[in-house]
């Protein structure tokens, strides 16, 4: 950096697909480029901690690769090879292919495809207004949230829980299903916190000894797909000991006694043959957490991410009823606060313009969408034209071999908007340049907190970079897309969202850099009641009148257990695949968002996959050995690294590679299933049945 130059420290929030949007400090040079960034000490919830890949985010903004110009395919498709046309060329070419497959094929031919390489409201939902305008296929978001939000409201009745700054009064925090250490690092600040100023107790629940575990008190290693199991036998442990809150239980849950009794037979024996947590684990960890008042449970994505995920939430979540450690500050639950925004997105999203009647396609059944597949195109007819913004589907949706098959359609129009050459943009027809947060305004909310705030524009954008929001305004132009929220700035967007949702203005908001939003205590720990019409937590649910999107239940819903239960849906091993899989995610790539960047491509590495060394001794595997996985959805390639911090049986591939990293090209998500988790979409990405051998070859 250039001694001296002039540096302005500007506010803005990381926009990434993290729910600790950080608040930033921003070193701004000379109003145009970007230097060290750093966590905002003011605000409460990030004190001053941001992760080390948005530290240095200046070599992703300024990085050299970054797209500048549309581009237009020369080549075969996959090929690489585009050449530089103009925006009006650009544009006019994507709304004649959109006009051209509406007119051939319907409205529904043409299936806007985005997700959340920006958390941002404006830039990330954008797209729906032009899809229910058009009367395009809608979008159905499951790849990442669905089955874990169903998971908490079925308990709760809301998607909202304890200030997770309560962590630092708590004495134990109970960190289950998720790695904060890779994905959201704040967690780990206030959980620090609480252990260095009261000597509380970090216990960390996950299928491999990650870096959370690493730093925790107390390990419960299981094996993918049995937190349930687990959890059961923890309140069977509760019960028999005389932990459980019995006067809490009356007052404040629907159906103890049954519980109680459903629990009898779900011992710590019965739960240590399914998840391979030793007996005396089991119950020393039920013990603690009955004798902890000021126990908190922050609940993460990760072990939701099986066949049975919602059930699973749903097990853990009920500890802290049946201790009752909602009561005490310090103590209950937290996974996200999806349910205190209130986000009124109408303008946004063109809520107005909805048509029940366009069909619904989920997104993690692309490949089977883009392949034909009949159910997944809902009896209707083909996929013809896609604009793809924030997401990467040839590297991060599930079975990749149908999702390359797809792209690889001659008749398939695609146009992607992005900020690198992704694998799903090499794939494009057309490539548009897209600007990144600090090149545009934008509106966001913390799911790991209770802040919302606006990210400015704080400097120009490179070359001919545009925002989201300036295509959908071009589009929506040129294909005769009428809608207020097109003749609206993105600020003016903002703004009218803010006034609808009850949060004031954009300058107010501004101004005050964020709001916090957290209720208060009574209400954030449900001592009035919890968010249910009978005001109870409710152990027992009926899976089959759950609030649902608009993709409707799914899955095998019928036959989930309505008391928590380890469901035994989940893709067993067996002789042909004796081992378990989870894709769990690295600490320097978010996604595929970062496996640009030269610090995070020189930390990752090649991609690996984690065996315990009696696994890799049996088939006479060494470290570092080329090793492929595989079952019947495909195979990949990667680098065997031995590791005793996992259950025999159980493989960790930390993710996500581009796929052309992977020996062969081929990536993880070649293994993993889309079909629909009950009971409202979702994706198993932790939960996949693979065969491992040597690989006889590098190629
Ligand atoms: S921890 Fe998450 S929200 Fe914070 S800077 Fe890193 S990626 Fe962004």
């Amino acid at each position: 950096m250039n001694q001296h130059a002039k540096v302005d420290i500007r506010h803005s929030t990381c926009p990434h697909d993290c729910p600790s949007a950080c608040a930033l400090d921003v070193e701004v040079l000379e109003g145009r480029s970007i230097g060290r960034i750093r966590g905002s000490k003011q605000q409460t919830y990030t004190a001053g901690v941001v992760c080390a890949k948005v530290a240095r985010y200046a070599e992703r903004i300024h990085h050299s690769e970054r797209l500048m110009y549309p581009l237009r395919r020369t080549g075969p498709k996959g090929s690489g090879q585009f050449a530089r046309i103009s925006w009006d060329e650009a544009l006019d070419e994507i709304a004649a292919r959109f006009d051209a497959a509406e007119r051939e094929f319907g409205a529904e031919s043409v299936w806007p495809y985005y997700y959340a390489g920006t958390m941002g409201l404006v830039m990330r939902d954008g797209l729906n207004r032009l899809s229910h305008v058009k009367k395009y296929s809608r979008f159905y978001a499951t790849i990442c949230s669905t089955i874990a939000r169903i998971g908490f409201t079925v308990g709760t009745g809301k998607i909202a829980g304890v200030d997770p700054r309560e962590m630092g009064v708590s004495d134990l925090v109970v960190i289950w299903g998720t790695n904060p250490v890779n994905t959201q690092v704040n967690v780990m600040t206030h959980a620090s916190r609480a252990r260095k100023e009261r000597g509380a107790k970090i216990a960390a629940v996950d299928v491999y000894n990650n870096e959370t575990m690493k730093q925790a008190d107390i390990k419960i290693l299981l094996r993918p797909g049995t937190d349930g199991a687990f959890a059961c036998a923890v309140m069977h442990v509760l019960f028999r000991e005389g932990l459980a809150d019995r006067d809490y239980l009356a007052r404040y849950t629907d159906c103890p006694d049954q519980l109680e009794a459903h629990l009898k037979t779900r011992t710590p024996a019965w739960a240590s043959a399914i998840s391979g947590v030793p007996v005396e684990e089991i119950e020393a960890f039920a013990r603690m957490v009955g004798q902890t008042k000021r126990s908190f449970f922050r609940l993460g994505y990760g072990f939701t991410r099986s066949r049975n995920g919602a059930a699973q939430m749903h097990a853990a979540l009920c500890i802290p009823a049946v201790t009752g450690a909602w009561q005490y500050e310090g103590g209950g639950a937290f996974f996200n606060n999806a349910g205190i925004w209130r986000f009124d997105e109408s303008i946004i999203e063109g809520h107005d313009a909805i048509d029940p009647a366009t069909r619904v396609l989920d997104q993690s059944k692309i490949g089977r969408i883009l392949t034909g597949d009949a159910e997944a195109l809902k009896g209707g007819g083909p996929v013809k034209a896609m604009l793809i913004q924030n997401t990467n589907p040839m590297t991060v949706a599930p079975e990749q071999a149908l999702v390359r098959q797809g792209f690889a359609r001659e008749d398939l129009f695609v146009a992607v908007h992005e900020q690198f050459m992704t694998e799903t943009a090499q794939m494009a027809d057309i490539v548009l340049p897209a600007t990144m947060f600090m090149e545009h305004d934008d509106l966001y909310y913390g799911g790991g907190h209770q802040h919302i705030s606006v990210g400015p524009k704080l400097i120009d954008p490179p070359g001919e970079c545009r925002s989201n929001h300036e295509v959908m305004q071009a589009l929506g132009r040129r294909l005769n897309a009428v809608h207020p929220g097109f003749d609206m700035t993105a600020r003016e967007l903002i703004d009218a969202t803010l006034k609808k949702s009850g949060h004031g203005d954009i300058d107010t908001l501004e101004a005050e850099l964020w709001r916090d939003l957290q209720p208060d205590f009574r209400t954030s720990h449900y001592l009035d009641g919890f968010a249910h019409a009978d005001g109870k937590f409710h152990f027992k649910v009926d899976w089959g009148r759950v609030p649902v999107g608009s993709g409707g239940l799914m899955g095998a819903w019928e036959r989930m257990p309505s008391l928590p239960d380890h469901w035994t849906i989940i893709e067993e091993a067996d002789e042909q695949h004796p081992f378990r899989l989870a894709t769990s995610p690295s600490r320097s790539f978010l996604n595929t968002s970062f496996n640009e960047t030269p610090s995070s491509q020189a930390r990752e590495g090649a991609p690996t996959v984690m065996i315990h060394p009696e696994d890799a001794k049996a088939l006479s595997v060494a470290d570092g050995d080329p090793v492929t996985l595989g079952n019947m959805r495909g195979e990949t390639t990667l680098t065997a690294r031995l590791f005793d911090g996992v259950r025999r049986g159980v493989l960790i591939a930390e993710s996500i590679h581009p796929n052309k990293a992977h020996i062969g090209g081929r990536g993880i998500n070649m293994l993993t299933g889309a079909e629909a988790v009950a009971p409202v979409g979702g994706a198993a990405f932790h939960d996949n049945k693979v065969w491992l051998r040597k690989a006889s070859t590098l190629a």
